[in-house]
């Protein structure tokens, strides 16, 4: 005998001398501590559900004995299961996990979709949403996201690229609405990347690639210093670890001081050396300088690819997206000293 046997006749049997006697006197007779978690409610009142289940337990025909409280578990798959199949309402005090948000790997791939045919985007039920479902699944395993049992299934994947519409001046011109509301980075993407469908489909490629690359490795990636980039976080985490590779920087080091026996950051032309005397001496970092969706696991770095950078000014870099070039930020130093020096005549 086992709380699968139970019907809802013992179980109602139960629930009647748990109203006779009451909910303390109950418990003690059966020896059940208070539920913390589920209850089972029937007309507005609630019972403490795994106290119910083990008492309707004695109720049974053939009379067996009532189950005691170490006798099963309770909770979700046992007696809130248990009685929900015999037709049961149970509460649970527990909020429901929700799905995170999409990010921004997941957007580019969904508008990539969407962009491919926006007159008439694949349903429901095809291979194209079946495999983009599969993906974000891949990647999310890969990035350390975790949701529920629906987490980005097809029909969820489905609605979010229909939700283009609602960007989509086409169809906002024609009065279609979207199909639910999209958060702030689903405009931010649109924005970015509808405009330029070549750039997309190659940043898209690259995470598809990277997600099948990467769903090998085991390490959960982590980015620390660096903000998420314009393409998305799996790429970002493919630059940063060309950036942390020893080797690489070790050679391009090398490179630098055979030419000009120093290591100067390219944007401010600090040297560690002479800042912070023989203590800083051989210090720099590396930034890589390529755009991330030409960058490919298993790809060979050339050394030319690597700038040398003090860490304030790579901080710097890749504080915000966009991220700045080395250019960039030695021009912004450069206007910056020029705006501050006093006039001379
Ligand atoms: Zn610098
Ligand atoms: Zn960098």
């Amino acid at each position: 005998m086992s709380l699968s046997d139970l019907t809802r006749s013992a179980v109602e049997l139960a629930v009647a001398e748990y109203d006779e006697i009451g909910p303390e006197r109950f418990l003690e007779k059966y020896g059940f501590a208070k539920a913390r978690k589920y209850f089972l409610v029937i007309e507005n009142r609630e019972y403490h559900s795994k106290a119910i289940a083990g008492a309707a337990h004695g109720f049974l025909p053939g009379q067996p004995m009532p189950l005691h409280s170490i006798d099963f578990s309770g909770g979700e798959n046992t007696v809130a299961h248990v009685l929900g199949n015999l037709g049961f309402v149970v509460r649970s005090t527990e909020p429901k996990p929700r799905n995170p948000t999409w990010n921004r790997d997941e957007l580019i791939l969904a508008l990539d979709l969407y962009l491919e045919n926006p007159a008439s985007p694949p349903g429901k039920t095809s291979s194209k949403i079946a495999k983009l479902s599969e993906d974000l699944n891949k990647l999310a395993a890969i990035l350390g996201v975790s949701g529920d049992g629906q987490f980005r299934n097809p029909n969820g994947v489905y609605m979010k690229v229909m939700n283009f519409r609602r960007l989509d001046p086409t169809f906002a011109a024609v009065g279609k609405a979207g199909l639910s509301h999209g958060g702030r980075e689903e405009e931010l993407v649109w924005t970015e990347f509808s405009q330029a469908p070549d750039l997309l489909r190659a940043v898209a490629t690259a995470i598809r690639a990277a997600i099948v690359a990467e769903t090998l490795h085991t390490a959960q990636p982590k980015l620390d210093y660096v903000e998420e980039a314009e393409e998305g976080r799996l790429l970002t985490v493919l630059h940063q670890r060309r950036e942390r590779n020893r080797g690489l920087v070790e050679a391009r080091k090398q490179k630098a001081l055979g030419e000009t026996h120093e290591l100067r950051c390219e944007a401010c032309d600090l040297s560690f050396g002479d800042r912070y005397g023989p203590h800083g001496d051989g210090f720099i970092e590396v930034h890589h300088v390529r755009p991330l969706h030409t960058l490919r696991e298993g790809d060979k770095t050339a050394l030319t690819d690597l700038a040398l950078v003090c860490a304030n000014c790579h901080r710097m870099i890749h504080r915000r997206k966009p991220w700045l070039s080395v250019s960039q930020l030695r021009t912004l130093l450069n206007e910056l000293s020029t705006a501050a020096r006093p006039e001379t005549n």
